[in-house]
């Protein structure tokens, strides 16, 4: 069948709906929409849920969330979030499966395709007969052997079957990729695959190519990991006489010390934290020792996300980011994201790295795609992810931080009235790489005054003990001073603070400064010291002040133990 010349483009993201989006769905999607854009035709979302086992409406409901936070917006696809629907629908595989019969009908009445009636154990055992006698399996065909009153009186007893596509021939398949050339399949890698199971679901090869044809698909952009399906795909494709779409497969992306990023890099990093601090049991009571002892046994065991998460806390582990999820709680903004991700084997030439989506849409191309590997550079992401902050507006940032804290750390939110909530995010966005970057050094301005820890650290210790006055004897003599501050804003305590370092520190306004801090942060790092104190309010930096010299006796017995 000879390659249609598509007038209209219409590419489509098919995801299974079995797990997170992932950095490399992510990008395919991301591709796929910038073609559809830059030719002026159609997105299509399509969800393939063919493995109903491994499929669920929550991963569905998420993976939607994240294409839409990236403004990856499909023309066509499932309703969600006021966008969707279309004429090509329904786009649940799962609701088209009267479709997929009607053509594994065709199939079979044109001999195509056969019923095949193996049972899993019968598979299994020619499976290893194969791998003893060390060569490939491949099905035997003895379905074919079955004469027709054998196959009547085994589908009269309700007998399960799966059906089995023939393969034509055993001449090579020939697969025209726009970004690996021209590239040959042996058939004899392949056999009578399956292209219905016995559950009455088609398999994924078999629903892509129906699903593509009837939605009019011009190109499938898709992973390099489906170059070897694009084989099978075609053989159906002529089987049933369909056109057959241009094919784009995407190289494998990397992480930069060579290994090939995949959604098992958070487990790795678990696991090898575990090993280097030895540990033996589970440091969490999140995870019950049976849970432990399970992930322990195996590599292929890997642990749900809550837990993934629960002992990344108490190893105080960060882990690499993967799933798109991991990057938005991460604080990475979805313009920088969609960015980063275009530069993943794709670059618009004359060494442009920085661009929007308006951009992309105007010079993407498959020509330009890069056939070998992309590299994720997470330090380069991050460089561009802080660009991207400090050239905000002070609004921007304090609505954007605002809506991440909302989401993922509440308590700023509530605990912090709305004047304290903006003049911090106003202090934090210089000191942001990321919109999470400052969440962990700003706990203090939400802590109770109480539940402050002096870190027992080098530098703390030098800003408090050293010299004479030492620190502590300066946040003596300046709690006064400060609590009889009237006016509580930046520009009042500055002078203040100011007058006193140069009177009493020999004008060194860190060694007021420093010690000023630890008491109301527990640590040597915060924001800007006036914006700090101002934030928190007098009351709190008296009564935390107070708090920090009723401890200096303790401190110096701990710190000097
Ligand atoms: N459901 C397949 C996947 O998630 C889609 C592959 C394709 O685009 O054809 O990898």
């Amino acid at each position: 069948m000879s390659q249609t010349n598509p007038t209209i483009v219409r590419t489509r993201f098919a995801p299974s709906p079995s797990g997170p989006l992932h950095v490399g769905g992510a990008r395919t999607a991301l591709f796929c929409w910038a073609y559809a854009k830059a030719h002026g035709g159609s997105f299509i979302l399509r969800i393939e849920d063919t493995d109903q086992k491994r499929s669920s409406d929550a991963a569905c409901q998420a993976l939607m969330h994240d294409l839409r936070w990236l403004g990856i917006d499909w023309d066509e696809g499932p309703e969600f979030d006021g966008i969707g629907g279309g004429d090509f629908g329904p786009y649940f595989c799962s609701k088209r499966l009267d479709i997929y019969h009607k053509y594994i009908d065709q199939l079979l009445d044109e001999g195509k395709a056969y019923r095949a009636f193996e049972t899993p154990q019968d598979l299994d055992a020619a499976r290893n007969d194969a791998k003893r006698q060390k060569h490939n399996y491949r099905y035997d065909r003895s379905a074919l052997k079955l004469d027709q009153a054998t196959i009547q009186a085994y589908l009269d007893e309700g007998r399960p079957y799966v059906v089995r596509f023939k393969l034509p021939n055993d001449e090579p398949i020939l697969v025209r990729d726009e970004v690996r050339g021209e590239v040959t399949v042996d058939p004899k890698e392949m056999d009578d695959f399956v292209i219905l199971k016995a559950d009455g679901y088609p398999t994924y090869h078999f629903a892509v190519v129906v699903d593509d044809e009837l939605m009019d698909i011009t190109h499938v952009i898709r992973g390099q990991e489906h170059l070897n399906n694009t084989a099978k795909h075609v053989l159906l494709q002529d089987a049933l006489g369909f056109r057959r779409p241009v094919f784009a497969h995407l190289s494998l992306i990397f992480n930069p010390d060579g290994s090939k990023m995949s959604k098992r890099d958070k487990d790795k990093a678990l696991r090898s934290a575990v090993r280097e601090e030895n540990i033996q049991s589970s440091p969490t009571p999140t995870i019950s020792d049976e849970t432990w002892q399970w992930w322990s046994q195996s590599k292929d065991h890997q642990l749900d996300l809550d837990d993934t998460v629960a002992l990344a806390d108490a190893l105080n582990l960060v882990l690499p980011e993967i799933d798109v999820d991991d990057f938005r709680r991460a604080g990475y903004l979805p313009q920088v994201l969609v960015n980063y991700l275009a530069l993943l084997g794709w670059s618009p030439g004359n060494d442009v790295e920085k661009f929007d989506r308006a951009f992309l849409i105007e010079h993407f191309d498959l020509d330009r795609i890069i056939k070998s590997h992309a590299k994720f550079d997470r330090d380069k992401l991050l460089a561009f992810n802080l660009d991207a902050i400090q050239a905000m507006s002070p609004k921007q940032f304090r609505d954007l931080w605002y809506a991440h804290c909302r989401e993922y750390h509440p308590k700023f939110v509530e605990e912090l009235s709305p004047e304290q909530f903006d003049m911090l995010a106003a202090a934090n966005q210089s000191r942001s790489k990321t919109l999470d970057d400052t969440v962990k050094s700003s706990q203090f301005f939400i802590m109770a005054d109480d539940a402050i820890e002096y870190e027992q650290t080098k530098a703390v210790r030098k800003a408090l003990c050293n010299g004479d006055p030492s620190g502590y004897d300066h946040l003596a003599a300046i709690k006064p001073l400060l609590a009889d501050l009237t006016d509580w804003t930046k520009d009042a305590i500055e002078p203040v603070v100011d007058k006193y370092s140069k009177e009493h520190a020999n004008g060194k306004l860190g060694k007021v400064a420093q010690p000023l801090r630890i008491a109301v942060s527990g640590s040597t790092v915060s924001p800007a010291i006036f914006e700090t104190l101002a934030i928190l309010g007098r009351e709190a930096v008296v009564n935390r002040i107070t708090r920090c010299l009723a401890n200096r006796q303790q401190f110096l017995d701990t710190s000097n133990a």
